[in-house]
């Protein structure tokens, strides 16, 4: 589960981690407030006014403004909220703002140069281990230096037998070429950034840019936090923070549904049980020259409820040309699987794309039968050859 920056920072804020003075709003109004609240407690009118959506990019999209005065401040909250966001992670029709933070501006100048770091925490596959990356060149181009100068990236993993150790928080901001009062900071930053991760139950923790102030303090001056879907359980307080209109339509009714689905932007469905096999189809739809429209594990267990379910998703899909489903019946059995798509075919009504259903394993030429016989534009395969070769008739 994503989080909004404001959210994120609140988590980090409880475990210690320093973070900026800031308000999160929904209007015009509370930005009016939350700009005075600021300006009163910092005695600076200068702030930070930031678009709150779940992707990043926000700072190069003009989706954070710097204000040096009550109104100018102003102009940008009203700007801001409402518009429809690009960043080159929001893909072309971007992302309505719903919600601002108004922060204290934390670059001002004095004794030292204000300077941005990258640091993140995450889960690295290829060692089955915590690490913790960071880097110099913190700020909006992360992605490039990790492109263009991997060796400017740093990397600490953390043995899960003890924990981040002292020795590697110092390591890091010992690499970070902190000193004084950064270096201080930056240690204790580093452990409670580690710990939010572990406590939060996060996937993911980015802070970039993790800022160098003025006064050699240390700040995360952004944040972003993944949650492990399979720990939210375990967390009440961080699950209800779930933002749902952020998230993708189809994908928030198939979680309801508990069907695992991921939209993707080809022009075939695909409706299968078993994310090994959803993984094959989408490869044999590639294959036969059209690109997948979606991943869709319908489970073990699929049945008329589950195939109704997946097939409303899948139409909803405007781009979607054509359907196959791909059933495996191992402890399902096929004739039940086509018995639901056909119950779920004539309740749904009015389909015109052609759908391909491909039922292998136990009872599969009954399956085949129930198909054949329904009299609806359902076609049948049995082997996933014949399912491949119509789809490319269909396309045709
Ligand atoms: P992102 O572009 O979505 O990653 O959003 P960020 O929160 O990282 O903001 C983008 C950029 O705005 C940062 O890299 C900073 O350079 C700048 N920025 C963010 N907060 C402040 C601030 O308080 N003062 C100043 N001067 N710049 C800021
Ligand atoms: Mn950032």
């Amino acid at each position: 589960m994503n989080l909004h920056e404001f959210q994120a920072k609140g988590i980090l804020k409880k475990y210690g981690v320093a973070v900026p003075r800031g308000y999160a709003v929904e209007s015009i109004e509370q930005a009016e407030e939350a700009i005075k609240k600021l300006a009163a407690e910092t005695g600076s009118s200068k702030c930070v006014v930031k678009a709150q959506i779940h992707a990043g990019g926000r700072g190069k999209g003009g989706g954070v403004k710097l204000a040096s005065t009550f109104e100018e401040a102003m102009t940008h909250a009203k700007n801001i909220l409402g518009m429809q966001l690009i960043t080159i992670q929001t893909g072309a029709e971007g992302k309505k703002v719903q919600k601002l933070l108004i922060e204290e501006n934390v670059y001002q100048k004095g004794d030292f140069e204000p300077k941005e770091y990258y640091i993140s925490v995450l889960m690295d596959r290829s060692t089955s281990r915590n690490v913790i990356m960071a880097s110099t060149e913190g700020g909006m181009n992360i992605e490039d230096v990790a492109h263009d100068s991997p060796e400017k990236i740093i990397k600490e993993w953390i043995d899960p037998a003890v924990g981040l150790q002292d020795f590697q928080a110092r390591k890091v901001a010992f690499a970070l070429g902190l000193e004084g009062q950064a270096f201080k900071e930056g240690i204790a930053f580093i452990k409670a950034l580690y710990k939010s991760y572990m406590e939060a139950d996060a996937s993911m923790i980015e802070v970039n840019p993790l800022l160098r102030t003025s006064s050699n303090g240390i700040l995360a001056a952004d944040a972003k936090i993944n949650l492990d879907d399979n720990a939210l359980y375990r967390h009440a307080d961080l699950a209800a923070m779930r933002d749902i209109s952020e998230e993708d339509p189809f994908e928030v009714e198939a979680k309801a549904s508990d069907l695992n689905y991921v939209k993707l932007d080809g022009n075939v469905g695909c409706m299968v049980n078993g994310a090994g096999l959803a993984m094959a189809t989408m490869d044999i739809i590639k294959l036969s020259g059209g690109e997948p429209a979606n991943f869709l594990d319908v489970g073990g267990g699929a049945n008329a409820k589950t195939v109704e379910a997946g097939f409303r998703i899948i139409l909803k899909d405007p781009n979607v040309k054509a359907i196959l489903i791909n059933i495996f019946g191992g402890i399902v059995r096929c004739d039940r699987v086509a018995n639901g798509v056909v119950e779920a075919y004539k309740k749904i009504g009015n389909i015109s794309i052609p759908i391909i259903v491909r039922l292998q394993g136990t009872n599969a030429e009954e399956g085949a039968k129930v198909i054949t016989e329904s009299g609806l534009k359902v076609v049948s395969a049995i082997l996933l050859k014949d399912a491949a070769q119509k789809v490319r008739e269909v396309l045709a």
